[in-house]
């Protein structure tokens, strides 16, 4: 059964719920997504390369399949009978890891392109890609002063290296298959995300989560120093989980055939991050910078002009009053790992 005629099976029988896949389920957002659509009455495939023992959130009501994404079988194999595909799966981190494994990263072509054409041949109709803000032109974020980033600033490209080029590619992929086969694909530029459940470390943590567990670790063995990468002074926007899925939501069921900025439009500098962690740690703490670490741009922040025009909604919790969950949770992992 193709997925449309499993869309239109199940409107006969009256039942408004959608077959749909999500790959990356085992990962930060696509354990969040996949909550969300079981918890909007859809039948959810969760797909991820990691054994089941290892995802963040393991959902029991979704059907949870181990598979290697870059293998075309297995996108065929997962995409069979469904109607919607939302692609989260990658293989990423924070600029740590990104800076350093740009081939590693560059590889997640194949997962992106398998899943397009596996979706096609299935019969899906829509197609959700999890792109990022490091598509943009980097030259327009060489500077603190921030000007946020408008969705045609992405060309002329010249992306970050290795992780932002195959992204921007796997967007064009996007495009193109929705104008030679009518598959409509969804592309949200996803803006630093934070929440509970996301990558806290290992290497490919992002700068809240780094620098929370960094909070603990100083707090429990009684140091009161904290290192930072880079002077603090560099710029970012970050999104808070729930309002990153509620926006792939509703860009799912607009019309919406472009790529869209996801993410907050509140710059923070990495030194005011600094200043609401120790907020929570309950520690002012001495600060060490690190010169040489890797930074990633100087400045850059989402211009929501566009969703908010689209979708009539943009991004609006912010990380100055909603990062204590976060911070808790990663608490909580530490605690379970290191100190119990
Ligand atoms: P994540 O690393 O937590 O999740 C990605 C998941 O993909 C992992 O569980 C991983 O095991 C899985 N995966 C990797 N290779 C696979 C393969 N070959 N087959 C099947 N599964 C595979 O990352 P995340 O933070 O949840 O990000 C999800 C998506 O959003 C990614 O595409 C990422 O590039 C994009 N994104 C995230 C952020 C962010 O701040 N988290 C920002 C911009 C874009």
């Amino acid at each position: 059964m193709t997925g449309a005629e499993v869309a239109s099976w199940r409107l006969e029988g009256c039942i408004m719920s959608k077959a749909v896949v999500v790959a990356g389920a085992g990962g930060f957002i696509g354990g969040w997504l996949t909550k969300r659509l079981l918890e909007a009455g859809h039948s959810v495939r969760a797909v991820d390369v990691k054994p089941v023992s290892d995802w963040e959130q393991v959902h029991h009501s979704a059907e949870n399949m181990v598979l290697d994404l870059r293998d075309r079988s297995n996108c065929k194999e997962v995409c069979s009978g469904m109607n919607e595909i939302f692609n989260l799966a990658c293989d990423m981190g924070g600029m740590g890891f990104i800076e350093l494994n740009k081939a590693a990263c560059m590889l997640s072509v194949v997962i992106g392109a398998n899943l397009l054409e596996a979706a096609r041949l299935a019969g899906a109709s829509k197609f959700f890609f999890a792109s990022t803000a490091c598509v943009y032109n980097v030259a327009l974020q060489s500077s603190s002063d921030v000007v946020p980033l408008k969705e045609e600033d992405a060309y002329p490209a010249n992306p970050e290296d290795g992780y932002g080029w195959e992204k921007l590619f796997s967007e064009r992929l996007c495009r193109h298959f929705s104008e030679e086969f009518g598959l409509k694909t969804r592309v949200a530029r996803l803006h630093n995300v934070f929440g509970p459940c996301c990558t806290w470390e290992g290497g490919r943590e992002k700068a809240p989560a780094a620098l929370c567990r960094k909070a603990i670790e100083a707090k429990y063995s009684n140091r009161r120093k904290l290192e930072i990468w880079g002077d603090g002074n560099q710029k970012r926007s970050f999104t808070h989980i729930d309002d990153c899925t509620t926006g792939i939501l509703k860009m799912m069921d607009a019309d919406v055939s472009e790529p869209l900025n996801l993410g907050s439009d509140l710059v923070i500098s990495i030194n005011e991050l600094v200043t609401v962690i120790e907020g929570l740690a309950g520690i002012q703490f001495e600060r060490e910078y690190v010169a040489g670490a890797p930074l990633g741009v100087r400045g850059r922040c989402s211009d929501n002009t566009k969703i908010f025009q689209q979708l009539n909604w943009a991004p609006s919790l912010s990380i100055l009053q909603n990062l204590g969950a976060t911070y808790e949770w990663i608490h909580q992992k530490y605690l379970n790992k290191y100190v119990r």
